[in-house]
């Protein structure tokens, strides 16, 4: 088995992630690593918890360290741009728990709090300097801060960050940067949108690729309800007003559905509150809050707004939508039957969604078992669905008897030691 040292780490760095009980790289490590020790540029599509973080900080700090020099006041040599505070945060503790044997400084700047201590330590020079986008504008446009010698720079959640309206103020940072640099790019899902930003930025990159293995999947309890569009709302306040719903989550495609839905959800007795990346940061986390004590037993949310939510006990996943992704619904079930809890994944799919549906059982190389038996079933578009996979359009295992019975095991530790990685040097205009 590959081990740290294999990857090319060199020794302090290697103590540091032994220190921290890391045996083995995950995927992305594993992919990403060696990479970008060779100074390539990265495309990495993994989200939160596979151990992206470390996938770049640590060559991050190799590279820094072998340069032999230091930081000049006002002129950071790596940045690190990412969506949100509290991410700034865990970056900012990840370079300073690996990095601690070596004499690099780093510096962590967000906006909400005041200004005077993040100007301090600009001033004295910073090698790694961790930002979201907001303030770090603000700091160069005041002359506290200049891009002009960074010679990494990282993009985390390309996705949410775009989501969240940050495009212009990435692109007018990236202007600052030296276009003589290491770029990576960190996205979990990779609509049109990122993977232009994407080739805008990097030259050549290797492309590595995380997703969590089919065998996660497996073990979640699947059905597929087909319904018009129409009847969706009634067959969600169905199910949702059953016995045996504790927490659910409800996906919509986009966020103007996730508002409709939460509020016809509210007018059919159903308390429902809805997240996506265009309520505020404080509406978010109180939606969310809500729901982690158990006074709000539905969320609806966005697939970029429910990456953030890390909340046990949810009993069902529906999706209200098919995502266009396939990938997404591995993404949205895997929320379910976490940590030891049974768990049931629900997708409602009406006649313009078949053919997400036919892409998602390809991807899962599984039929998803469908339920005839609730009240709103729709003949045509069930018959539309079979005359596809008839016609061979869908070459996956049938099978309408439920699965196997979800898991008791702990799904978020083998999700990230199973999740499996493809790296391709086709970079990022594939
Ligand atoms: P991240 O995806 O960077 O947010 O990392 C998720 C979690 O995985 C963090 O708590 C890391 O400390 C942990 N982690 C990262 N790399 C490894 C590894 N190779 N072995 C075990 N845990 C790890």
């Amino acid at each position: 088995m590959t081990s740290f040292t294999d990857l090319g780490l060199a020794a302090d760095l290697c103590r540091a992630v032994d220190a921290e009980g890391y045996v083995t790289p995950t995927p992305i490590q594993a992919g990403a690593i060696p990479a970008l020790l060779l100074g390539r540029d990265l495309l990495g599509i993994a989200q939160t918890g596979t151990g992206k973080t470390a996938a770049f900080a640590l060559p991050v700090l190799q590279r820094l360290s072998q340069e032999n020099r230091r930081a000049m006041p006002r002129s950071p040599r790596a940045l690190i741009l990412t969506p949100t505070r509290e991410l700034a945060l865990q970056i900012a503790e990840c370079f300073q728990t690996y990095g601690r044997q070596l004499n690099l400084r780093h510096a962590v700047i967000f906006g909400g709090v005041g200004q005077g201590p993040q100007v301090t330590l600009l001033a004295r020079g910073v090698d790694v300097l961790v930002a979201t986008p907001g303030r770090l504008l603000d700091l160069m446009q005041q002359g506290h801060l200049r891009l002009s010698d960074v010679s990494v720079f990282i993009l985390d959640e390309a996705d949410r960050m775009l989501d969240m309206g940050f495009v212009r103020d990435v692109r007018k940072i990236v202007a600052a940067v030296p276009a003589k640099r290491q770029t990576m790019l960190f996205s979990a899902t990779m609509p049109q949108e990122v993977t232009a930003l994407a080739n805008s930025l990097m030259s050549d990159p290797v492309r590595v690729e995380v997703t969590p293995p089919a065998t996660t999947v497996e073990r979640i309890e699947q059905r597929v309800m087909f319904v018009t569009r129409d009847d969706k709302r009634h067959l969600l306040a169905n199910l949702l007003k059953a016995e045996g719903v504790g927490r659910a989550i409800v996906f919509t495609r986009t966020k103007h559905g996730a508002n409709r839905v939460a509020e016809q959800l509210c007018k059919m007795g159903v308390p429902a509150d809805a997240i996506h990346g265009n309520k505020s940061q404080n509406a978010r986390q109180r939606a969310l809050g809500d729901f982690r004590s158990g006074v709000l037993r539905t969320l609806v949310a966005t697939d970029i707004a429910a990456r953030g939510i890390d909340v046990d006990g949810i009993t069902h996943v529906i999706n209200f939508d098919l995502p266009v992704e396939p990938e997404a619904y591995v993404h949205r079930i895997g929320r379910t039957a976490r940590a030891g809890a049974a768990g049931q994944a629900l997708s409602f799919c009406d006649h313009d969604e078949v053919p997400y549906l036919q892409a998602i059982e390809k991807t899962i190389r599984r039929a998803v078992p469908v339920d005839h038996d609730h009240a709103w079933h729709a003949h045509g578009v069930a018959g539309r669905h079979a005359a596809n996979q008839a016609a061979g359009r869908g070459s996956v295992r049938r099978s309408d008897r439920p699965s196997s019975s979800p898991s008791r095991s702990n799904n978020r530790n083998s999700s990230r030691s199973h999740s499996s990685s493809r790296v391709s040097e086709a970079g990022a205009r594939t």
